[in-house]
């Protein structure tokens, strides 16, 4: 049976050490979270997902969501138990607005326990991420009568959230969608039409289901200027707050899929269901955008998560699997051979998962402070700084995390050798839970695409100016810091890297498109990759200033990791330079027929 262990202290470090989180007393929620509280907050959250969640894990692979011939849908044994338990602590609004019944804490301590809830149960998290998600949909474009309605009850957990963008013959491109919206003359609307692949679409966990759909308003445009976005709850409210009647929508499906079998993934079917215009008709992308945003936080959070998990296991397996003899002579001679844990090849694989999950432990959490500083500061200067660094870092975050999450599940689960390919052992779960994460909330492709095709030009490139500044910044001041010095080598070469290939899209992608399409992946890679090393060499600065107040092994273990990241994957950044400025030719000379 798997293990996990929530990286608590790890959370800490980067929080008050490097990010020095005590330090945003100003901001609303943070002074009612001083470090004592965040601290036990952590450690109860830990203690749920350790201890009641994640048990659920593999049950909720091997029995996974049941559709009745009623079409209701049963979740995992376990699963609504538990889910009552997170939700009566209080998790499921922890950051969200007091005046809707939420705590106001940090998003960036939410973050933090969205990775130990992900590690713990991927497939389990996605109800209240889904929830969290629309209600930050509602909070900011819903009229008050709406948030009135849906939002305290969300934030109790009793009512759960979805979103329905997806159809069958539109997933990237919504501007291709066909369900419809009736004026029902009332201020409601009549929905009708299909959504494919709703996660959380129908279950036995919550009271109600609050679905956010994507709908045209008949004689809308077409495209993505005729786009609306609707609440259509399963059982319509009551005057007393309670859920009633119920709405005519149904889950025609569960689609059998390769992973996160515990989270129900439904073919929804709405049949003149009654729901309410959230903002304004036709601008229903911009609302459902910062569910999509929201989500494209959480979903790079489940990439860490899943590679954290499958690490932990690797190493634990790493150090009691005995196979062959060190090089450097025996470790363990009392035994008939060494635990593998002692062969380079195998410590090469699990450094590069760590000090993956680190650095992007580093900067998920270092975004997540700027969501705060963008939603809860009052200084405007400070707040524009905050939005740009969301926007610029978000698709770098989904993408970069995931695909790496993956990658680092794929690894993990070779360091078990043939044990890693039978079920026994859990690991293939892992890697089969961790690729949805690759393609939900905008395939990775797309992701990448959104960055170089939007956020880097944003406002005349100004979130991209701001972060060459800041890293660039950064190395000058500690350039010349005998220990720091050769790490601030690699990042500032990483750094020419990446100013390179962004010059070389300004001068070429402009007038031939295709030149930016065909170098988005490579650029969203090296973007994190120099996203990555600057939280390297912050938290090694932060290391070596502990380490001077007297000795400290987790702080040497964090320097010896920065060092192997700068050395083994900051190299990296040439290669992908190279790729970039091929541009297109090569890639699109053969005739689609060729293929
Ligand atoms: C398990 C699961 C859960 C999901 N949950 C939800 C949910 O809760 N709600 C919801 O609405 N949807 C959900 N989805 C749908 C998901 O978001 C879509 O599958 C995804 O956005 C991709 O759309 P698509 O499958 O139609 O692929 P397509 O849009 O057909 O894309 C196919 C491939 O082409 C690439 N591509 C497409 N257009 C371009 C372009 N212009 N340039 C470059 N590459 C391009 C894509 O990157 C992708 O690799 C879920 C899907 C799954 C499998």
């Amino acid at each position: 049976m798997p293990i996990y262990k929530a990286p608590v202290e790890d959370t800490l470090f980067v929080l008050y050490d490097v990010l020095k989180m005590d330090g945003y007393g100003n901001l609303p929620g943070f002074a009612d979270a001083p470090r004592d509280l965040v601290e036990a907050v952590l450690g109860e959250s830990a203690r749920i997902c350790e201890e009641v969640i994640q048990p659920l894990n593999v049950v909720g692979d091997t029995v996974g969501c049941k559709r009745n011939d009623d079409g209701s849908v049963t979740t995992p044994p376990g699963f609504k138990e538990a889910y009552d338990q997170y939700r009566e602590g209080g998790w499921m609004a922890l950051s969200f607005d007091p005046a809707y019944g939420g705590q106001g804490l940090p998003l960036a301590l939410n973050a933090a326990i969205g990775e130990y809830l992900s590690s713990s149960n991927l497939a389990f998290g996605m109800y209240p991420g889904l929830t969290q998600g629309a209600m930050a949909a509602l909070y900011v474009h819903a009229n008050d009568e709406i948030k009135q309605t849906y939002l305290p009850k969300m934030a109790t957990g009793e009512w759960t959230g979805t979103m329905n963008l997806t159809e069958p013959h539109c997933g990237t491109d919504l501007g291709l969608l066909r369900s419809k919206a009736v004026p029902n003359g009332d201020g409601s609307y009549s929905i009708t039409g299909q959504k494919i692949f709703i996660s959380a679409g129908e279950h036995d966990m919550s009271d109600n289901i609050i679905h956010l759909v994507l709908a045209r308003i008949e004689g809308a445009p077409a495209g993505t200027k005729g786009i609306s976005l609707f609440v259509v709850p399963k059982f319509l409210p009551k005057a007393d707050g309670t859920a009633g009647e119920r709405n005519p929508l149904s889950c025609g499906k569960i689609e059998e899929k390769m992973g996160i079998h515990g989270n129900s993934t439904c073919v929804m079917n709405y049949d003149g269901a009654k729901g309410w215009l959230v903002g304004e008709a036709n601008k229903g992308l911009n609302a459902m955008f910062v569910m999509m945003n929201e989500a494209r936080m959480s979903v790079g959070i489940q990439g860490l998560s899943q590679s954290e998990a499958a690490y932990q296991n690797a190493v634990a397996y790493a150090k009691d699997r005995l196979q062959g003899r060190s090089l450097s002579g025996p470790k363990a001679p009392d035994k008939p051979a060494d635990p593998i844990i002692v062969h380079p090849d195998v410590r090469r694989t699990l450094m590069t998962i760590r000090a993956i999950n680190e650095a992007g432990r580093a900067l998920m959490l270092w975004t997540a402070l700027q969501a705060d500083i963008s939603h809860r500061s009052e200084d405007a200067a400070e707040k524009q700084k905050a939005e740009d660094h969301m926007g610029l870092m978000t698709p770098i975050v989904k993408g970069v995390l995931t695909d790496l999450g993956f990658d680092n599940a794929v690894k993990a689960q070779q360091m078990y050798g043939g044990h890693g390919y039978i079920n026994e052992w859990g690991m293939g779960q892992f890697v089969r839970d961790a690729r949805i994460t690759m393609i939900y909330e905008g395939a990775n492709g797309i992701q990448a695409l959104d960055l170089v095709g939007r956020k880097l030009g944003a406002n005349g490139g100004r979130a991209v100016m701001t972060f060459f500044n800041e890293v660039g910044t950064f190395c000058a001041q500690n350039k010349d810091d005998a220990a720091l010095g050769p790490m601030i080598g690699a990042l500032s070469k990483g750094l020419k890297d990446l100013q390179a290939a962004t010059m070389w899209f300004m001068q070429n992608a402009l007038a031939k498109p295709d030149n930016a399409g065909a170098g988005s992946t490579p650029y969203m890679h090296l973007f994190g990759l120099v996203a990555m090393g600057y939280m390297w060499a912050r938290m090694a600065k932060t290391a070596q200033e502990k380490l001077a107040g007297g000795a400290d092994e987790r702080m040497t273990h964090k320097l010896a990791t920065a060092r192997f990241f700068f050395e083994q994957l900051m190299p990296e950044s040439g290669a992908h330079l190279a790729r970039v400025t091929a541009g297109a030719d090569s890639m699109m000379a053969l005739p689609a027929e060729a293929f």
